[in-house]
């Protein structure tokens, strides 16, 4: 079951909460700490990215890599099997990210579709 971290807003204490992907889309999460609702999600992308990037460098050889960035469907094949060498779970929305990638649809217009995935993320969906 995914983790998600929230940072409550009245109170200031970060939490992590558990719940699938579906339950995330219906619940409203909490503060246990004041009970309000009041709350930020938490999400380190650099994290990620940069184990993936020294995974990467283990992983592929650079003539593999040139151009890839340039081609969202090799871009997303690779991911996906990055995903599946390190046995993590990344979450939904780097799942979303490697569909939408083998679809052919490029890093750019993926994120401005996600805008949860960047660093300024401050709203809950109109909460
Ligand atoms: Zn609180």
């Amino acid at each position: 079951m995914p983790q998600y971290e929230f940072v409550c807003l009245d109170c200031k204490k970060p939490f992590e909460v558990f719940m699938s992907y579906t339950e995330y889309g219906e619940k409203e999460a909490q503060c246990p700490q004041c009970d309000g609702l009041e709350v930020q999600r938490i999400i380190r992308p650099i994290r990620v990215a940069r184990s993936e990037e020294s995974r990467l460098e283990d992983l592929a050889d650079p003539s593999m890599l040139a151009g890839i960035e340039d081609d969202p469907k090799a871009l997303g094949n690779m991911m996906r099997k990055m995903s599946n060498e390190l046995g993590e779970d990344l979450g939904p929305e780097f799942d979303e990210v490697i569909d939408r990638l083998e679809k052919g649809q490029s890093p750019e217009d993926i994120e401005k579709d996600l805008p949860d995935l960047g660093l300024g993320d401050d709203d809950l969906g109109g909460m």
